[in-house]
């Protein structure tokens, strides 16, 4: 067992704690390091899209922008707190040029302005790509400058635990301070971090869902900071959309990807709706019963080729957009398949039937037209429009010329998450600064693009503040690696959160071999979560089936993790976790969090906040959708009233029972700050904005 000491831990290396590396070092803080699952892990280096988007200020031609503009686009959805709306926009320009001074090709023109284009829930054109891997570039531009830099990377490490102190209650909510963590290394060798501080960057909770387009590499660890007591705020509010998942076994691959997967997942915005594809299902089996169940649902066939290609740039499901809207297309599918069992696919080979382009609405039509793309067949107009989409599938072995291509409506992000002040700090775990998706920066819905640009700014905020409190309290201290001997025998063992840590290990190792013992099997367990999350906790959301699916949840986690063995590990240098029990305690995290995800989607509908974001509530006293879909399918509408609001809880663990507390507060407004310029210039110089 390996003992790290060191002031600050990074812990994940996507695009947000890779930067959070890169900003401490330039702030001149020298003990912290960067512990990972993998560099080549994680949401970052391992999804895109279409045009994988980034938002920041607009930098380009007349149109004014300011900060207070681009964060009032932030609040309009709701549930978003307006101080880290105004310091995402403020601090955009500035993480923007970082990345483009590391080399990440974002395109400008001869003058050096970087044009922009809209983005959904955008007014401005604020949204620049360099391509279908904005993030992957992003990433690799700073991992040069990371290894450049000589920054302390600890690879191949799994955190299992981020361990805290309870320092006591404060208005009611629990207040902890940071410990350390405790990671597992890929031979099983337990390794204890004692640190003041965790960056937390261990983005989205990607493992929960089953029908999800979070790269497989990525799975995610929010549970651990939500059982170490951190508060979540916004935890229902997440972005779901219609994206395509690709076995890869019997393919022949050329695309060169950091982590080859077993499936490709990719979301079908753009142009693969923009053509109007024929949609359609099957039995299981993916062949037999072909039929275009979407023709079920509308009696003009324009509406419905309207709505396809509507989806081209209204991706995410929206609960706006269900009546008379392109999110219509989603529900259809999501019943198709969650609903029905059926699979479906987008068919590119022949158009659907009864198309024509003079059935479609003149914004399709001219819009094809324009593109010289007005012509038969979808894949003849995809191949017009923009055949690099083409060989993307390609290069992953599918061809759309040949065979159709499956898809479900998907999980993609998560918009809520640890709840944090506009410095990223946790509201209520000292020294714990969540950063990139696992912070709950956005709210309800969030222009597309800033989930990138908050990992950035947050990465910004918390190494400027970690390098502020360390220049004001001293006390750097060379990094040390000890044996748990050598501990024993420099006497570091003695230091009471160290051996606080020690025992934690052997608790762990306890908790593993004990759901080895009892028969635990992880991957039944996981797989039949996700089925159930994306069933319960989907676009689609009803009251009842919340409230049972949540006990569920709180009994999986007192089974899992009973005590009707009682027996404790003794531990020693040599203790080595294996593969199964490194696993076991990846998911049960997971575990954890969708306990409290359910519980908070269960609070949403118990409180009748009705329809928003990226999902429906269903209750018997709302609107029915369509006579066709089934009669309790009836949606809320939206309560305004919880726009202003934002859902934060925080759980505890009773004898085995997971305690959820739970309360809405008002979300904080854009602030007014005085922005006299000598005024600035003296908090600056005094350090103020630091407090
Ligand atoms: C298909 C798709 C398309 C998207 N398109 C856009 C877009 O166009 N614009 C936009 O703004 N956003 C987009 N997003 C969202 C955006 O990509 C993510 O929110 C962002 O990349 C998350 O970055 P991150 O650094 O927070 O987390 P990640 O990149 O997921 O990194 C997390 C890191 O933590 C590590 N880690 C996790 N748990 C542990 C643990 N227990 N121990 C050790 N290491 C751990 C992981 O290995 C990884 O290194 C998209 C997402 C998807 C899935």
């Amino acid at each position: 067992m390996r003992i790290r000491t060191y002031r600050t831990v990074v812990l994940g290396s996507g695009a947000a704690g890779l930067c959070a590396a890169l900003r401490l070092d330039a702030e001149g803080v020298k003990d912290f390091c960067v512990v990972t699952e993998g560099l080549n892990l994680g949401t970052s280096i391992n999804a895109g899209s279409d045009k994988q988007t980034y938002y920041k200020l607009g930098l380009c031609g007349s149109a004014l922008d300011s900060p207070r503009a681009m964060a009032e686009s932030y609040l309009t959805a709701g549930g978003a707190d307006g101080d880290l709306a105004l310091v995402e926009s403020a601090t955009s320009p500035r993480a923007f040029f970082h990345l483009a001074n590391l080399g990440v090709p974002f395109p400008y023109d001869a003058y050096g302005q970087y044009a922009g284009y809209k983005t959904d829930h955008d007014p401005a054109k604020r949204a620049t790509s360099c391509g279908p891997y904005t993030s992957r570039e992003m990433c690799r531009a700073m991992i040069r400058e990371v290894e450049r830099r000589n920054i302390a990377v600890f690879e191949g490490e799994l955190a299992v635990e981020l361990t805290t102190r309870y320092l006591g209650e404060e208005n009611g909510v629990p207040k902890r301070k940071v410990v350390g963590l405790i990671a597992i290394d890929a031979k099983g060798e337990p390794i204890v971090y004692r640190a003041e501080n965790v960056v937390f960057a261990v983005g989205g909770p990607g493992g929960l869902y089953k029908t999800s387009v979070y790269p497989e590499a990525h799975v995610g660890s929010i549970g651990l900071a939500i059982e170490a007591g951190a508060a979540t705020k916004g935890l229902p509010d997440g972005q779901f959309g219609l994206a395509s998942f690709t076995d890869l076994a019997n393919r022949k691959i050329k695309a060169s990807a950091p982590f080859v997967p077993k499936e490709f997942r990719w979301n079908v915005s753009g142009t693969y709706m923009q053509v109007v594809p024929k949609f359609i299902s099957t039995d299981a089996d993916g062949v037999s019963n072909p039929r275009e169940f979407l023709r079920e649902y509308f009696d003009d066939l324009g509406d419905l080729f309207g709505r396809v290609f509507l989806k081209g740039y209204q991706w995410p499901f929206d609960a706006r957009k269900v009546f008379g809207g392109s999110s219509f297309i989603d529900l259809c599918v999501f019943r198709e398949t969650t609903v029905r069992g059926r699979r479906v696919f987008l068919d590119y080979r022949a158009d659907p039937e009864g198309f024509s382009l003079d059935a479609l609405p003149d914004e399709a039509r001219e819009y094809l037209e324009k593109s010289g793309a007005a012509i038969p067949v979808p894949f003849a107009r995809l191949q017009k429009m923009n055949p690099s989409a083409i060989e993307l599938y390609r290069d992953w072995g599918l061809d759309l010329a040949t065979e159709p291509l499956e898809i479900a409506v998907c999980a993609q992000h998560c918009n809520g998450g640890l709840d944090v002040d506009c410095r990223w700090r946790s509201v209520n775990v000292e020294g714990l600064y969540p950063i990139g998706e696992v912070a709950g920066t956005h709210g309800v819905a969030r222009p597309g693009g800033s989930a990138l640009n908050a990992g950035q700014v947050g990465a910004f905020r918390a190494a400027a503040q970690i390098a502020r409190e360390a220049s004001t309290n001293p006390g750097e201290s060379e990094p040390t690696t000890l044996s748990l001997d050598e501990a024993y025998s420099s006497g570091l063992a003695k230091d009471p959160e160290i051996s606080n840590l020690v025992r934690r290990v052997a608790k762990l190792a306890t908790r593993a071999r004990r759901a080895r013992l009892a028969g635990v099997d992880w991957r039944r367990e996981l797989e039949e979560i996700r089925t159930e999350t994306t069933r319960v906790a989907g676009i689609l959301r009803s009251g009842k089936e919340l409230a049972s699916a949540s006990s569920a949840a709180t009994e999986q986690w007192r089974r899992l993790t009973s005590e009707s063995e009682p027996f404790e590990l003794a531990l020693d240098d040599g203790y080595r976790f294996d593969a199964d029990e490194r696993e076991t305690l990846r998911v049960f995290q997971l575990f954890y969090a969708r306990a409290t995800l359910l519980r908070a989607c269960w609070i949403y509908s118990a409180s009748k906040v009705g329809s928003r974001g990226s999902s429906l509530a269903i209750s018997p006293e709302g609107r029915t959708i369509s006579e066709k879909f089934p009669e309790d399918w009836r949606a809320l509408d939206e309560d305004p009233k919880y726009r202003d609001m934002a859902l934060c809880a925080w759980t505890r663990t009773v004898d085995g029972e997971i305690e959820t507390e739970a309360r809405w507060r008002a979300t904080r407004p854009i602030p007014e700050p005085d922005d006299w310029f000598e005024n600035v210039w003296r908090d600056f110089r005094d350090g103020t904005i630091y407090r």
